[in-house]
């Protein structure tokens, strides 16, 4: 998705702002000037944060700039340890609306296409900010092959320890998937916190 979806879902972006500490002001849906403001203390955090620690290629830009700036700082760290470890890595999936997660869920149940997610609308982590997916490209072609996804997740997680990484989960392996340790595994819970403005990372 992109910064400018999540910015058209008014009442999904106020959620975001408050969780993330920039918005303190009514979740109604209507963007007023302290919504504004928020949008603009958000955009410049992530710049500063893009600064400091650098830039990528422009898919992994779209999607970082749609991440709390929490999950922005770990994502360009991740990154950064990746170009060190020679791979060519990009996040080409951060943060989508609850409107986004189910067009994507009816993808091959009530709309064309193969199956590609298990979560409706606010039941997936990446409808609160805090998840990419990651892409491994060799010569400039995307792999599918499990292996690397595992072995580069061994190269980075010993060195960013904030993050919980896909290929650990129990019930349905994630490889490419990445988020930040929130206050709870479960997403219900964290949804709670996302819809309430409150911080759950
Ligand atoms: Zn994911």
């Amino acid at each position: 998705m992109s910064y400018q979806l999540l910015k058209e879902d008014v009442v999904f972006y106020q959620r975001f702002l408050k969780s993330a500490g920039f918005y303190t002001d009514k979740l109604d849906g209507s963007w007023g000037p302290n919504t504004d403001k928020a949008d603009t203390a958000f955009l410049a955090e992530g710049s500063s944060i893009a600064e400091e620690l650098g830039k990528f290629d422009a898919r992994s830009e779209s999607n970082i700039i749609t991440l709390f700036p929490k999950a922005q700082t770990e994502a360009r760290r991740f990154l950064n340890l990746c170009k060190n470890a020679g791979k060519d890595v990009r996040i080409i999936s951060g943060t989508r609306t609850y409107a986004e997660q189910d067009v994507l869920y009816a993808q091959g149940r009530t709309a064309n296409g193969p199956i590609v997610s298990h979560a409706r609308g606010g039941q997936s982590n990446h409808n609160f900010g805090i998840a990419w997916d990651i892409g491994i490209f060799n010569n400039g072609t995307y792999s599918t092959n499990d292996s690397e996804y595992i072995a580069l997740a061994k190269i980075i997680l010993p060195q960013i320890n904030t993050l919980e990484w896909g290929g650990n989960w129990h019930s349905l392996k994630d490889n490419p998937h990445y988020q930040l340790k929130a206050v709870s595994e479960d997403v219900a819970i964290i949804r709670g916190l996302f819809e309430k403005g409150e911080v759950f990372v």
